[in-house]
């Protein structure tokens, strides 16, 4: 069972595995590792132009680590979960300093690094230098947990077990690069989501959840738990010219190192409201949703002549029309600046 599953994914992927994405030009660490980050949480068609333009910005570890983290978030802007942009610029950092530039080699010692999991590492290490580790991002848990009808949500460490175990049960011994590729796209291509291409895959035959006909029962979904919800107001100003007043947020905590606008209270708002040039005017609401809870954003709209009309804040910066990509900016910034500036 053991080699024929891994010979039968091995000989789909010569055929119809993808070969011509990207980051699959040259299968080495460091297009590989900017892949395999953004490619958590998000689609490949949606990361294709992100990595593009990563990459022919910074096109090697040492060109990423001397960047300006403010750049590297602007790239990101769009991709969320900013803590993975920042998490990529301080191991370049620790790549080129301590590591003369190039990446650990196993799986063992890219798991020291910031950001990157085992499932990351393992990627890199099977992928660039052959090492004979299982990977187990969504796209595998997803074929695992159906061909070996392993129930329970993946996030929980006993299925997370199961899952790893069975996943490094059945590596090959040979071509486990191409294994390791052939695996994601099985995931992505063929056993995906919602209605996967069962007649299409060449594991059908050892399939359990086909099997027993409960493939939407793999994997576990997630228990619900409900979110709480916290409110904020983030002020806004904008000037005639059309220039709008941004401020970063500190590097650590949520949207780190990202320019927003400032929050305030209620109580706060309304003791600043009579020393602000005009009359502040509310905005239409807007709701992010982060892992823990939902934030429901009331941004308020004061509108002055020019720059100089209003007192400085720490961390400012303005955004026009003419400089909007040069800014990292939150999700619900990016919107609110959307509708001022069309
Ligand atoms: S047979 Fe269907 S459910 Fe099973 S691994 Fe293949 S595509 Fe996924």
């Amino acid at each position: 069972m053991k080699q024929a599953f891994a010979d039968k994914v091995l000989t789909w992927f010569d055929v119809f595995g993808r070969h011509d994405l990207p980051w699959q030009k040259s299968l080495t660490p460091y297009p590989v590792w900017i892949s395999e980050i953004m490619l958590q949480q998000t689609q490949v068609q949606t990361v294709i132009p992100y990595f593009n333009r990563f990459m022919a910005r910074f096109p090697s570890v040492k060109a990423l680590a001397r960047a300006d983290l403010d750049e590297v978030l602007s790239l990101w802007t769009g991709l969320g979960y900013y803590a993975r942009a920042r998490n990529l610029h301080k191991t370049a950092n620790i790549i080129s300093e301590f590591h003369q530039g190039e990446f650990p080699r196993s799986q063992q010692d890219l798991l020291q690094l910031p950001g990157i999991g085992r499932s990351t590492a393992g990627a890199i290490s099977a992928i660039c230098f052959n090492e004979r580790v299982a990977i187990l991002d969504g796209n595998v848990k997803r074929v695992i947990s159906r061909v070996f009808a392993i129930g329970g949500y993946p996030g929980q460490r006993e299925t997370a077990e199961q899952l790893w175990a069975k996943a490094e049960a059945v590596l090959p011994h040979d071509r486990i690069n191409a294994y390791t590729q052939a695996m994601m796209d099985l995931g992505a291509t063929v056993c995906v989501g919602k209605a996967p291409l069962c007649g299409a895959c060449p594991v059908n035959e050892a399939c359990l959840a086909l099997e027993r006909q409960s493939i939407s029962d793999y994997p576990g979904k997630k228990p619900k738990v409900s979110k709480p919800t916290r409110s904020t107001i983030m002020l806004v100003v904008k000037t005639q010219a059309g220039e709008i007043r941004l401020a970063q947020r500190p590097p650590e905590g949520i949207w780190g190192g990202l320019y927003s606008f400032p929050e305030l209270t209620q109580e706060e708002l309304d003791a600043l409201t009579p020393h602000l040039p005009s009359p502040p005017r509310a905005l239409a609401q807007l709701k992010h949703s982060f892992t823990h809870f939902h934030l429901l954003i009331e941004p308020i709209l004061v509108e002055i002549d020019a720059i100089g009309d209003i007192p400085r804040i720490d961390r400012e910066a303005w955004v026009s029309e003419d400089n909007s990509e040069a800014f990292g900016l939150c999700r619900p910034a990016q919107k609110i600046i959307q509708t001022l500036l069309g």
